[in-house]
C-alpha cells in the first residue's frame, strides 16, 4: 500500500494488480522520450524504457466521508483477456489494511464504466452480484451508464467490456445506491465531479480539496505522462480520440490554474503529476503532495 497526501488528507492505494508496460505502445520518438526522462525515471520510465501499468483504487477520508475511486476489476468475473479473468485477489483485505473495512465506505466515485474502474461495485454472493459497499453512494455519469447499457437501441459493444454492465453496475442501480449526475456534480465543501470525456463518453474527474490544497482524479484521461506532454499521444482504443485529446489539454490547464496534484488511475508510485507553467508551456514533475 502507498500513500499520498492532499493537504491534511491521506490518500492510499488499494492495488488489484499490475501489468509490466512499453513505452513502445505510446511512442517510438526516442528524442520525445529522452528529453522527459529526467522527470520520469525511474518509476514511469525505468532503463529498459518500460514501466507497470498499476490496476488499483484510491481511498481517502474527507469532510467525515470515506471516499472511494474506481473499485478496479473486482472478483470471479469472467474476461475475455487473461490477466482480469476470474480473479482471486485480497483486495478487499487490503482495504481493510489500509484502514477501511466495505461498511466504512459512504461514496464510490466510478470515473466510467470500464470492467476495470467499477468492477469491485460487486461481489458474488449465493450466486448473485450484490452491492459490495452496501452503506455507499454510487456517483456515475448519466451518459456513461447509457453508453455501456446494452439494452439501449444503437448499444456500441467492445470486447473486454462485455457483462460488465450487468454485473457491475445494474445490481447497483437497482439497489438504489446509485447518485446518476450529469458530468458536474458538488458533492460537500470538497469534492467535485467533472466531465472529462473522451476516453469513454461519459468519463469524469473528482477533485478533492482539502484547505488550500488539491488534486485531480483524472481516471483514464491518460495512461502514461508523455501524452501530457503530447496530449495527441494516443494509448488503446477509446470512444472518442478528439474529445480524449481535449480533455487531456483541459487537464492541464486545470491542474495549472488550481495547483493540483494529478493522480491518474493506473499511475504505479509516486502516483502524482504536477504541471506549472513557464513563459505558457508546461513544465511537469512528479509528487506525491499537493
Ligand atoms: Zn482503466
Amino acid at each position: 500500500m502507498t500513500v499520498l497526501r492532499i493537504g491534511q488528507v491521506k490518500v492510499s492505494s488499494v492495488e488489484e494488480l499490475r501489468i509490466p508496460n512499453t513505452i513502445a505502445y505510446f511512442t517510438s520518438e526516442e528524442a520525445l522520450i529522452e528529453s522527459n526522462r529526467h522527470w520520469l525515471a525511474p518509476h514511469f520510465l525505468d532503463a529498459q524504457n518500460c514501466f507497470d501499468l498499476v490496476f488499483q483504487s484510491f481511498v481517502m477520508e474527507v469532510d467525515g466521508k470515506v471516499v472511494l475511486i474506481d473499485p478496479c476489476t473486482g472478483n470471479g468475473k469472467p474476461h475475455p483477456v487473461p490477466q482480469f479473468d476470474r480473479l482471486d485477489v485480497p483486495w478487499l483485505e487490503r482495504l481493510d489494511a489500509a484502514g477501511y473495512r466495505r461498511e466504512d465506505v459512504d461514496i464510490v466515485m466510478c470515473t466510467h464504466l470500464h470492467h476495470d474502474h467499477c468492477g469491485w461495485n460487486t461481489m458474488l454472493r449465493d450466486g448473485r452480484w450484490v452491492p459490495t459497499f452496501p452503506n455507499a453512494r454510487y456517483l456515475m455519469s448519466r451518459t456513461e451508464i447509457e453508453r455501456w447499457d446494452p439494452r439501449r437501441p444503437g448499444h456500441h459493444p467492445v470486447s473486454y467490456n462485455v457483462d460488465v454492465f450487468a454485473r457491475s453496475v445494474l445490481p447497483v442501480i437497482e439497489a438504489g445506491l446509485v447518485h446518476v449526475h450529469d458530468g458536474s456534480l458538488r458533492v460537500g465543501d470538497c469534492l467535485e465531479v467533472l466531465p472529462a470525456p473522451g476516453h469513454t463518453l461519459g468519463h469524469c474527474w473528482l477533485q478533492v480539496t482539502a484547505g488550500e490544497a488539491s488534486a485531480l482524479f483524472s481516471g483514464d484521461t491518460f495512461h502514461h505522462p508523455l501524452q501530457l506532454v503530447d496530449p495527441t499521444m494516443q494509448f488503446g482504443g477509446g470512444d472518442d480520440l478528439r474529445l480524449a485529446i481535449a480533455s487531456r489539454r483541459q487537464l492541464i490547464e486545470l491542474a495549472a490554474l488550481r495547483d493540483a496534484l494529478i493522480v491518474a488511475a493506473h499511475l504505479p508510485w509516486p502516483h502524482g503529476i504536477k504541471v506549472r507553467l513557464e513563459r505558457g508551456q508546461p513544465v511537469f514533475t512528479t509528487g506525491t503532495r499537493a
